[in-house]
């Protein structure tokens, strides 16, 4: 899973980026690696894996994963190849989600390209960029399916329908926004469109405005009403914080946040967001060997999650031994779970749940 940092310059991306790849530098648990300047990959902290690694003490503890790529230099005039524009729209082609951050903390000492700060301006800003780029990419689409009209009529419900989107985005509306069946939405995410990929919108705000809540912010508002708009999720960050918080050990960490009454930093809080947003959750495998979290898609049938550690699992699949997290911990142990029969057979059918503890049995 790859995820997107945009936003117009001086908004707070390079501070949010940092703050992640510093969290992972700091954190034994949860390394994180760098695989490019811009693109970093991190841990999703998981408070059920650090449980079953106390249990099991493995070998090896692995985590989730995420992908941040931190997408600088989305300016006014992007998709007219400003700034390399064309190469940072590229660039957000290959993400699976974006998390566009919105400048809302007031600081003199730091330019803003537009002079002031307005989330609901800077937005339609970036917005109109992708929508531009979306444009032309449906514009090849749309000849596309002209051509194939003509030669057959069946596709005329493809063609009204893109139709439909294209006078969508004409009018300022993101993709994302466009009401479809289900039919249309397979149709849609075959066009690969900017804006309608998955979005969330981080709203950077002050320290001050952080800490005294976003009840009555009228920055936070703006964003809140755009998020709505284009059917967006939406969260409170101070990309300062973050960054401080970032440096500092993990004990120091949980004091520091306590102290803000908070339980878990941003950047905890945005990786859990990312993950729902995408429609995310996790199983896992546990063991003296290794303890580790494997990322599937909500409504995943048992086979198709085995697959997910090897493909001859998925072929060979015969069953699922599965227990959930909490039950697990009321045992104690594995093997009191299993004398109470707690532990389940499930079946090819079975869908699996967050947090599952699974083994599964398959042929080679
Ligand atoms: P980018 O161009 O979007 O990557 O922006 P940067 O992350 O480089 O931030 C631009 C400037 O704004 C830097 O000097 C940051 O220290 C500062 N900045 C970022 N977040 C905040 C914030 O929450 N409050 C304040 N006051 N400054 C911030």
């Amino acid at each position: 899973m790859k995820l997107g940092i945009v936003g117009l310059p001086n908004v707070g991306k390079s501070t949010l980026f940092n703050a992640i790849t510093n969290a992972g530098a700091q954190s034994a648990n949860y390394p994180f690696c760098t695989i490019e300047p811009n693109v970093g990959m991190v841990a999703v902290p998981d408070k059920r894996l650090e449980k079953l690694r106390d249990m099991y003490e493995p070998n090896k503890f692995t985590p989730a994963t995420i992908e941040f790529v931190d997408i600088a230099g989305l300016v006014r005039g992007a998709s007219k190849g400003e700034g390399l524009g064309n190469k940072f729209l590229s660039n957000i082609r290959e993400v699976d989600a974006v998390v566009h951050v919105v400048r809302c903390f007031e600081d003199g000492d730091i330019v803003h390209v537009e002079g002031s700060i307005d989330p609901q301006r800077d937005i339609e800003t970036i917005d109109l960029e992708l929508i531009l780029s979306d444009l032309e990419v449906l514009d090849r689409r749309l000849d596309k399916t002209r051509k194939l009209l003509k030669a057959d009529k069946k596709y005329q419900g493809e063609l009204d329908f893109f139709e439909r989107v294209r006078a969508a985005l004409e009018s300022g509306q993101s993709a994302r926004s466009v009401e479809c069946d289900e039919e249309e939405a397979e149709l849609l995410s075959s066009v690969s469109l900017l804006t309608n990929k998955p979005i969330i919108f981080a709203a950077n705000l002050s320290e001050e405005d952080f800490k005294s809540g976003v009840e009555g912010n009228r920055f936070f508002r703006a964003v809140q009403e755009a998020a709505e708009r284009e059917h967006a999720a939406v969260l409170p960050i101070c990309a300062q914080t973050e960054a401080e918080i970032s440096e500092l050990a993990p004990e120091e960490k949980e004091l520091f946040l306590a102290d803000m009454g908070l339980t878990e930093s941003g950047l905890d809080r945005l990786i859990t967001a990312c993950y729902s947003l995408l429609g995310l959750i996790s199983f896992l495998t546990a063991g003296k060997d290794e303890c580790r979290a494997w990322t599937i898609k909500k409504g995943t049938r048992a086979p198709q999650a085995a697959g997910r550690i090897h493909t001859d699992f998925e072929r060979g699949f015969i069953r699922a031994e599965v227990i959930g997290f909490d039950e697990l911990m009321e045992c104690g142990t594995m093997a009191a779970a299993k004398d109470k029969g707690l532990l389940r057979s499930e079946g090819k059918e079975y869908v699996m749940r967050d947090g599952d503890i699974v083994l599964f049995r398959f042929n080679v």
